[in-house]
């Protein structure tokens, strides 16, 4: 897969050159994971101009698990956002990907982190949802991996911190091998978290059903999104503990994140959920989720930032 390329990438304050925004191979982070970053969609609105899914909220997150590594980031929200719409404008996207990321540079090395600066990039490039239109129309196949997730006490899963994505990476490598599009992990205790970069959620009949956070998963803005809807459409949502074999007996399963937007799972480890296609309840929830961030339900319009001047 190659790396779509635009002009700019926001570097500590400037816009740099796409091939500059370099770094050292001795920076801290790229030997001990000293990172933290955050996954954002801007999208194209069907009335025209772009508008940034649910900024604030991924900037606030982005501050919290900075502030878990002890990271000083220097920039409030607000000017994250800012700089978020400055980029995309300068780089001429209507619809992207974004990625800050804040991390330990060049320095010192040794485990402490503290010595090492703070550095701060935004980037963005276009990207497709990360499990293909296909995936999002007819479902994916999931398995449940043998790695379990991070722990709450080791590596914690609320926050975005680039080391905790080794754990990601070995489930999500060892899914593909296997001819699955994504994996579903497990806890110690056995309980179902999330999916390598998704969240989870399980319906059975009127009722939805997801994770709590303290089973160890991402507190996602798409999984809040989900929430909400499902608060409007009056279905009852429940944030408890599952097992493993409730994705074998739910009438629906899918996944919601940034990258993969809201995807059905349309069978786990070989074994269909419901009839093996997209349940009605997933369906409903997608096309809703793609009218608001397209700014075509007015109801949520305090989502969407808008980026000024819209890129042309
Ligand atoms: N869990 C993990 C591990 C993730 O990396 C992501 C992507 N940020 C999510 C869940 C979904 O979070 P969001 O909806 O905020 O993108």
């Amino acid at each position: 897969m190659s790396m779509p390329e635009v002009d700019y990438i926001w570097k500590n304050g400037e816009l740099v050159p796409w091939a500059e925004a370099t770094t050292h191979v001795l920076s801290h982070v790229m030997h001990y994971g000293s990172g933290a970053f955050e996954g954002i969609r801007a999208y194209k609105l069907t009335e025209g101009g772009t508008a940034v899914f649910r900024l604030h909220e991924h900037m606030e997150r982005l501050l919290l698990s900075a502030k878990m590594l002890y990271m000083d980031v220097g920039y409030t929200v607000d000017e994250l956002c800012e700089a978020v719409c400055q980029l995309i404008s300068a780089n001429g996207l209507d619809a992207c990907y974004v990625r800050p990321l804040v991390y330990r540079g060049y320095g010192s090395m040794g485990l402490d982190p503290l010595p090492a600066p703070v550095d701060l990039i935004i980037a963005c490039w276009p990207w497709a949802p990360l499990l293909g239109e296909a995936g999002a129309e007819t479902g994916v196949d999931a398995c449940v991996s043998s790695w379990r997730q991070r722990s709450v006490n080791s590596m914690p899963p609320a926050i975005k911190a680039s080391g905790n994505y080794v754990n990601s990476s070995l489930a999500r490598i060892e899914a593909n091998k296997n001819g699955y599009a994504e994996a579903i992990l497990l806890n110690e205790q056995g309980h179902i978290s999330e999916g390598t970069g998704d969240n989870l959620f399980i319906v059975k009949g009127e009722r939805i059903l997801t994770p709590p956070s303290a089973d160890g998963v991402l507190r996602g803005i798409t999984r809040d999104t989900i929430i909400e809807l499902a608060r409007v459409f009056g279905y009852e949502l429940r944030k408890v503990s599952l097992v493993r074999s409730d994705l074998y007996s739910a009438d629906e399963v899918f996944l919601t994140g940034t990258a993969v937007e809201v995807v059905p799972i349309h069978a786990v480890d070989g074994i269909e959920v419901g009839g093996g296609k997209p349940g009605p309840v997933t369906r409903r929830l997608q096309t809703a989720f793609h009218a608001i961030v397209q700014g075509e339900d007015p109801a949520f319009e305090q989502w969407l930032y808008r980026v000024y001047p819209p890129p042309s």
